[in-house]
């Protein structure tokens, strides 16, 4: 059997281990009691994207984003569709860089919206614009 998987809670941030062949019978954190996956991308602040990238053993899907882009408000949809088809074998998670300036300009976040695949702390992929609900599901096959 596969070693236990590092997750983060997306409602209380607790580090859960969850055995690899629990991973999709719906596991719910230990401390908060609440599903670790639940189909939406998780909202991340500076101190809160820290944490899931560096503690989370599945791939961490990012859209850098912001409210004033028009082309990020319209792929939301599609990120959130991407959500439910790609949990729980990856975490999508948004990040406002409006509200996160220092974490957009310390990963050289340069146009909006840029997507970026985090996996043990490190990057290990990005693109720049929107992609549609199966775009962001293809690219993501080969990280999951
Ligand atoms: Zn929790």
């Amino acid at each position: 059997m596969a070693d236990p998987l590092h997750l983060v809670c997306p409602h209380c941030d607790a580090v859960n281990r969850v055995p690899g062949a629990r991973l999709t019978q719906g596991p719910a954190c230990g401390k908060c009691h609440r599903p670790l996956f639940d189909g939406h991308p998780v909202a991340l602040d500076e101190a809160r994207f820290e944490r899931h990238i560096a503690r989370s053993d599945v791939p961490v899907l990012v859209d850098f984003w912001a409210p004033w882009c028009g082309p990020c408000r319209m792929m939301a949809p599609a990120f959130e569709a991407a959500a439910a088809r790609l949990e729980p074998n990856a975490r999508l998670a948004k990040v406002n860089t409006e509200e996160a300036q220092g974490l957009a300009m310390r990963h050289g976040i340069r146009s909006i919206p840029t997507l970026a695949v985090f996996r043990g702390g490190r990057e290990l992929a990005r693109q720049a614009g929107a992609m549609d609900t199966a775009q962001l599901v293809r690219w993501m096959q080969p990280y999951l």
